[in-house]
């Protein structure tokens, strides 16, 4: 028989053999196992722990019944409303003209990846998605590495004698900042020496802003304050007001960079069209950060900042190095102290090593080969957000005080509990 050409195997090579992006793929497989009646710890997937705040659900309520398609770049309103804010927190100017909206920022980074022609500088290590969403188009990613003496924050004099080699070819790197996965962020100086390093060799720097408002002290600074003119800030609601599966991105663009505004909102008319019409409307709200929502990100960032703080103290404790954490909800623990322990159990990767641990205490989180470090070095990724945000916030508001250890027991019990068994389980 003739065989079917359009049935059997034909696919793109970029993406043939390519798995499930590891941040979901971990969600997944730690949901099959709970499925299977097992314990599992769910410190793989970065998802916010706290409920969407009560007056953007409302909002989101009382715009259920908008069905029309909404213009491509988003709703005026709402573009004005994120322009609006950057002017407070960043005394940037934007205006609505400059602001696009996308269903995530993680689509907004494709789009511009498929716009923008010229190579792709990342960090190591970077959040999961870059580099994949770089293969599936079959361009070409370069690493420039990090070093655990400085946090693993990239140095300014690494991406210059990275450029300096080949001066004149586009690039755009992506700066995450408080990062995942380290929970790192950079201090003003070195901000503006990268601004510095970027405007000398011309790059385009896609600044990922999204954990901006979960910076622990709340006085995060971006870097186009410093070079605005090349850099293109991302953000959206997934982290800071706890809507991942809402899917709301946004991109703030400088003036000149107009001709890559619109070269993506072309892509977005014929892919996505325009972002879900009530979700433009609630999130006009949210933009506005008002007293409530203040208030709200204020005890977010307490919980985060003494749940972080007592994962810092205790791996150090064990001879997993963290560096204190600065934002968001991660650490990348670096078990390489434990390396010859680890190697008399038969660990000497660091998928092996979470595949172990996973697999022994319950614990899901990620290698560090998931975010471009090498297999061998022992690094790994843990989000720290297993827990009811919803109690945990709820009990923060009556609490004057620092918050505890024992109000980290009671309301982050899950992660917790996963970090005293993974402290457990590399004792000798
Ligand atoms: N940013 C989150 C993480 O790193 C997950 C969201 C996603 O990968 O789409 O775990």
């Amino acid at each position: 028989m003739k065989k079917n050409t359009v049935l059997c195997e034909s696919m793109n090579l970029n993406v043939k053999g390519m798995p499930l992006s590891a941040t979901l793929n971990i969600n997944e497989k730690s949901n099959e196992m709970i499925k299977q009646g097992k314990k599992v710890y769910k410190l793989g997937l970065g998802q916010a722990p706290f409920p969407v705040p009560k007056p953007v659900i409302e909002t989101l309520k009382e715009n259920a019944h908008r069905k029309d398609y909404l213009p491509v770049k988003g709703l005026h309103e709402l573009r004005e409303a994120v322009a609006k804010y950057y002017k407070k927190s960043q005394n940037l100017d934007f205006s609505a003209d400059d602001i696009l909206i996308g269903p995530g920022s993680k689509e907004l980074m494709f789009i511009l990846q498929v716009v923008f022609y010229g190579e792709l500088l990342l960090p190591a290590p970077s959040w999961v998605s870059y580099a994949p969403q770089a293969k599936i188009l079959g361009k070409k990613t370069v690493w420039i590495d990090t070093y655990e003496e400085n946090d693993w924050l990239l140095m300014p004099e690494d991406l210059e004698n990275y450029c300096k080699k080949n001066p004149n070819t586009p690039r755009v790197i992506i700066l995450n900042y408080p990062n995942n996965p380290t929970g790192k962020t950079y201090p003003e100086k070195l901000l503006k020496e990268l601004a510095y390093a970027a405007r000398k060799q011309g790059i385009l720097v896609l600044s990922d802003e999204i954990y901006g408002e979960l910076n622990h002290k709340g006085n995060h600074v971006s870097i186009a304050r410093f070079y605005p003119e090349g850099t293109i800030i991302s953000s959206g609601l997934s982290k800071w007001c706890g809507a991942g599966g809402w899917r709301l991105g946004t991109f703030a663009f400088p003036k000149n960079l107009k001709w890559l505004l619109d070269g993506m909102a072309t892509v977005a008319s014929e892919t996505f069209t325009s972002v879900s019409a009530p979700i433009q409307f609630a999130s006009i709200r949210a933009f506005n950060f008002d007293d409530e929502i203040n208030t709200y990100l204020k005890h977010s960032r307490r919980i985060l900042k003494a749940l972080g703080n007592y994962i810092y103290k205790n791996f150090n404790s064990v001879g997993i190095k963290v560096p204190q954490p600065d934002g968001a909800f991660y650490f990348l623990p670096n078990f390489s102290q434990l390396k010859d322990s680890l190697a008399k159990r038969d660990i000497t990767t660091s998928s092996r090593l979470c595949e172990t641990i996973l697999q022994e205490t319950g614990v899901a989180f990620l290698p560090g080969s998931d975010f471009g470090r090498d297999e061998k070095e022992l690094t790994t990724r843990i989000a720290y957000v297993d827990f009811d945000g919803e109690q945990a916030l709820a009990a923060a508001y009556e609490i004057k005080d620092d918050l505890n250890e024992s109000f980290l027991r009671k309301y982050c019990a899950n992660t917790v509990t996963a970090v005293d068994k993974i402290c457990e389980w590399v004792k000798p």
